[in-house]
C-alpha cells in the first residue's frame, strides 16, 4: 500500500519534472511531506484568517487594521496557494492547451500516443531521444497501467492484449516502478525492437541491458581474417585479445580442426527392472536398429541428422544420449523434438517403459559434467599456433621458457590440484563469454562451452612457441535464438556468419566455433604473457579500475 501510495505521488512529479527528476525514489518522500505541509498550512491559514475576519465584523474593528500575526497568515495563505496552484493546477490548464492545439493539427502532436497527456513532457522532445525516459501515459495507458497495479490485468498478458510489444513493455515498466516505488531510470526502453523477442527471446520485458562492444583482432586463423566482437564490462579482456591476435598475425597466424560436431540430449527412462533397462539399451545399441530410430529422428527437421546413441544405466534407469548434426543451428529444439518422436516409437515397443524426462543431464547442458567433458557436444576444435620468438618478446615481453613453464605449473599441474573437470586453461570462458554475447549465444553455455586444455610447448631448439587450445563443447549456432536480433545479427555479420549458410548447412555455425577457439587462443597467450611478466596486477590497475570515486557514484 505505502508502496502505491508513494507511486502516485511519483507520477505526479513525472508530470511537472519531466526530464530533470524523473526518480520516484529521489523524489516520492519529500513530495509526500511538502504537499502535507502546504495543505496543513493553507487551510489553516484560511480558518484562522475567517475567524478574525468574523471577530473584526462583530467588534466593528477596521479591516485594513492588522496585525502580526494577521500578516503573517497573508504571507502563508498566498504562499501555499502559490505552491499548491503550482503543483496541481498547471496539468489541469495544460490539458485544455493541448487539446486544442490537438484540434488545430499539430503534426508531431497528432502522431504520439501520448497527445492527451495533462503535462508539458508531451510537447518536449528530448523524451523521444533520451536513453530511458520517465513514462508518460495518456488516459488509456493510464488505465492500463492501474490495472496492473492493482492485479486485474496480467502483465504477461499486455502484448496479446494491446498488439503492441512496445507499448506492452512501457506500461508493464511504469506499472513495476509503482509497486515497487524502484526506479527504472539507467534501463533503458527507447531504441529496441520488443516484437523481435516476443514467443523466443524475453517474456516481460521492461527495458534492456547495455553491454559494450569491442573488437579484438585482426584474428589470422586459416588464412582469413576475422574482426572479433567481445561483449564485456570487465576492462583488459578485449585489450589483451588483442594483444594475442597480434602476436598470432606477427607469427603466421593459427589454424584449426574441427573434430566434431553433434548437439545432444538424453532423456531418462524407468523399467520395473535392470534387466527390462538393458533390453532396452542393447536394443539402441544395435547397428541394425540404427537405421530404422535415425529415420525416425530426423523426419523433425531438414537438418538434424542422428549421429549416435550411447546409453548409460544406473540399477532400472537408462540414460539415453542421442547425438545430432544440427546445420546452424545451436540445436537445442531440433535434438529435443528428434528425440521426441523416437520415444514415441520406443513406448510401442517398450510399454513398461516410463519417460521421466526428456532431459535426463547425462546431456549435459549447463553444468559442468566430464561427459562433455570425454565425450564433446556441439562443436570439438582444436585451434593451434607457432609464436615467434622475437613475438613473445617484443609483443607478449616475456620468454618461451617462461611461458612453457608457467603452462605446467598453472594449466596443468595447478588445475590438476584443484580437481579441475575441463578447466585447463587460463580464462577460456573470459573470451567465449564475451564473444556468445556479442552474437547472440545462450551465454548459459559458456559452462561446458569453456572447457579447455592449453598446451604450449617450446619448439625449433627452445627458440619458438608452440601454442594449442582444444575444446571438445563449443556450443554455438547462427540461426536461433538471440542470433536473429539486430545487435547479435551485426556481429555475426562482421565475422561474415550471420543466418543460414546457402552453400553448405551448418558451415557458418562451424566457423564461428573455429573462431572461438582462435580468439580463446589469442586470450590464452595474452593472459598467461602477462602473468609470466608479472604484468597482470599493472594492466588491472591500469584498464579495469575506474577512476571514478566509487562513493559518489553509488550516491
Ligand atoms: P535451436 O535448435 O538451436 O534451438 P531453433 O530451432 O530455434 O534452433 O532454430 C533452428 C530453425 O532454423 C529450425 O526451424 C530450422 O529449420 C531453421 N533453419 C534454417 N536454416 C537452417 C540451417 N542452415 N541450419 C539449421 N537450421 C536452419
Amino acid at each position: 500500500m505505502e508502496a502505491r501510495r508513494r507511486s502516485l505521488h511519483s507520477s505526479k512529479t513525472f508530470q511537472h519534472e519531466p526530464t530533470a527528476k524523473p526518480s520516484p525514489d529521489a523524489v516520492s518522500l519529500p513530495l509526500y511531506v511538502t504537499n502535507a505541509v502546504f495543505f496543513t498550512l493553507f487551510f489553516t491559514v484560511v480558518y484562522y484568517l475567517l475567524s478574525r475576519w468574523r471577530e473584526k465584523i462583530r467588534t466593528s474593528t477596521p479591516l485594513h487594521l492588522v496585525t502580526l500575526s494577521e500578516m503573517l497568515a497573508i504571507v502563508a495563505f498566498f504562499a501555499s496557494f502559490i505552491y499548491l496552484l503550482g503543483f496541481f493546477g498547471v496539468g489541469f490548464f495544460h490539458s485544455f492547451i493541448l487539446k486544442e492545439d490537438d484540434d488545430s493539427n499539430d503534426v508531431l502532436l497528432k502522431h504520439d500516443s501520448r497527445k492527451l497527456t495533462p503535462c508539458a513532457q508531451a510537447l518536449d522532445c528530448t523524451v523521444f531521444t533520451s536513453p530511458s525516459p520517465p513514462l508518460v501515459a495518456n488516459e488509456d495507458d493510464e488505465d492500463i497501467i492501474k490495472s496492473v497495479v492493482d492485479g486485474t490485468t496480467p502483465s504477461y498478458a499486455l502484448e496479446s492484449k494491446l498488439g503492441d510489444c512496445k507499448r506492452a513493455a512501457s506500461i508493464r515498466r511504469e506499472a513495476l516502478q509503482r509497486i515497487t516505488g524502484k526506479s527504472l531510470t539507467g534501463l533503458p526502453l527507447e531504441g529496441f525492437d520488443y516484437g523481435s523477442i516476443l514467443g523466443q527471446c524475453c517474456e516481460l520485458p521492461v527495458g534492456y541491458v547495455q553491454i559494450p562492444v569491442g573488437i579484438a583482432g585482426p584474428l589470422l586463423l586459416d588464412g582469413k581474417e576475422f574482426s572479433v566482437p567481445m561483449a564485456t564490462t570487465e576492462g583488459c579482456l578485449v585489450a589483451s585479445t588483442n594483444r594475442g591476435c597480434k602476436a598470432i598475425h606477427l607469427s603466421g597466424g593459427a589454424s584449426s580442426v574441427l573434430l566434431k560436431d553433434g548437439m545432444t540430449r538424453a532423456p531418462v527412462v524407468r523399467f520395473g527392472s535392470a534387466k527390462r533397462a538393458a533390453e532396452l539399451k542393447f536394443f539402441l545399441e544395435n547397428p541394425a536398429n540404427f537405421k530404422n530410430l535415425s529415420a525416425l529422428f530426423n523426419k523433425s527437421s531438414r537438418f538434424g541428422r542422428l549421429q549416435s546413441i550411447k546409453c548409460a544405466i544406473a540399477g532400472k534407469n537408462l540414460y539415453l544420449r542421442f547425438t545430432c548434426s544440427t546445420g546452424d543451428a545451436m540445436g537445442m529444439n531440433m535434438v529435443s523434438k528428434g528425440v521426441q518422436n523416437v520415444l514415441e516409437f520406443l513406448q510401442n515397443k517398450f510399454p513398461d517403459m516410463d519417460v521421466i524426462g526428456i532431459s535426463g543431464n547425462f546431456c549435459s547442458d549447463k553444468k559442468p559434467a566430464a561427459v562433455n567433458w570425454i565425450e564433446g557436444r556441439g562443436k570439438s576444435v582444436v585451434c593451434e599456433a607457432t609464436i615467434k620468438g622475437d613475438i613473445v618478446q617484443k609483443v607478449l615481453k616475456t620468454s618461451v621458457e617462461a611461458l612453457v613453464e608457467l603452462n605446467m605449473l598453472k594449466n596443468l599441474t595447478g588445475s590438476a590440484m584443484a580437481g579441475a573437470l575441463g578447466g585447463f586453461n587460463a580464462h577460456a570462458s573470459n573470451i567465449v563469454t564475451a564473444v556468445y554475447i556479442a552474437t547472440g549465444q545462450d551465454p548459459a553455455q559458456n559452462v561446458e562451452s569453456s572447457h579447455c586444455i592449453t598446451m604450449m610447448e617450446s619448439i625449433n631448439g627452445g627458440q619458438d612457441l608452440h601454442v594449442s587450445v582444444t575444446m571438445p563443447s563449443i556450443e554455438v549456432g547462427t540461426v536461433g535464438g538471440g542470433t536473429q536480433l539486430a545487435s547479435q545479427s551485426a556481429c555475426l555479420n562482421l565475422l561474415g556468419v550471420k543466418g543460414a549458410s546457402k552453400e553448405t548447412p551448418g558451415a557458418n555455425a562451424r566457423l564461428l566455433a573455429t573462431i572461438v577457439a582462435g580468439s580463446v587462443l589469442a586470450g590464452e597467450l595474452s593472459l598467461m604473457s602477462a602473468l609470466a611478466a608479472g604484468q597482470l596486477v599493472k594492466s588491472h590497475m591500469k584498464y579495469n579500475r575506474s577512476s571514478k570515486d566509487v562513493t559518489k557514484v553509488s550516491s
